[in-house]
């Protein structure tokens, strides 16, 4: 019964909410890293997106306006990491807010011995444990075209939230069982720890090196290179690569060959 009435509700949203062509085909052409997914691929992917953008609001802050095209982007890269999973994996928060630039996030945290701290860093995104998804909009721009900057943020941020989704983002996202967490525990540190050693070395990684700064950043960085570049995660760390397409349930380097 309540699978039939969501099943309703999700013809509904994709039949009054759909996107103009005009407008997916102007954000899917400023994201060049779409180019691996046929078209089939791609229609999936606008379901996702509508049915997203029905979900959450995309929301400017400190006098942004989120434009359409904007506010498609966005949806479009946070939605390349569920396009083969349950859309509640982005349950628990309603908004993604987006500013001018970078910002120093408001919040404060106290140390073991008790003295608050309080962030004066800006941040290009941030993605707040059972909160919303905050991003710079000039970074999201900037890392839309993977092969010029080699990032992207939105992946980024919202691999994060998918970490978060069982606790801490600590580089382990919420996984079927004991014996796909031991296997998943047991690639990741073994390649943190490959990874952290060569940037130690000084070696110029293709790899963003900001990857070596904790595991829930690794992660989050071979997020963006398991969807953006996947080619470059299958060559450094083929078992990474392993464990990512069955949590993901996507094999992005077979589009790219
Ligand atoms: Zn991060």
């Amino acid at each position: 019964m309540f699978e039939a009435l969501r099943q309703w509700r999700r013809k509904q949203v994709l039949k009054s909410a759909a996107i103009p062509d005009a407008l997916w085909d102007g954000a899917v052409g400023q994201l060049p890293f779409l180019a691996i997914y046929d078209d089939d691929a791609l229609a999936r992917l606008r379901e996702k997106v509508v049915l997203f953008l029905d979900a959450k609001a995309i929301v400017g802050a400190g006098g942004h306006d989120v434009t359409p095209l904007q506010r498609a982007i966005i949806a479009i890269e946070a939605c390349v990491l569920v396009l083969e999973l349950d859309l509640a994996l982005y349950d628990g928060f309603e908004n993604v807010i987006v500013y001018p630039g970078e910002f120093v996030p408001d919040w404060e945290w106290e140390d073991d011995a008790g003295v608050v701290h309080r962030n004066v860093n800006p941040l290009a995104g941030e993605a707040m444990p059972r909160g919303p998804v905050v991003l710079s909009w000039p970074d999201v721009e900037a890392s839309a075209d993977w092969a010029a900057s080699g990032m992207n943020l939105v992946i980024h941020e919202f691999a994060h939230k998918i970490d978060m989704r069982d606790g801490d983002a600590n580089g382990c996202p919420p996984l079927a069982d004991d014996a796909a967490r031991r296997d998943w525990q047991r690639v990741m540190r073994a390649a943190y720890a490959d990874f952290c050693a060569r940037v130690d070395a000084g070696e110029d990684t293709e790899i963003d090196p900001y990857a070596a700064e904790n595991p829930g950043e690794f992660f989050a960085v071979l997020s963006e290179v398991f969807f953006a570049d996947p080619l470059l995660l299958q060559h450094d760390y083929p078992y990474v690569y392993g464990e990512f397409t069955r949590f993901y349930r996507q094999d992005p380097a077979s589009r790219q060959r």
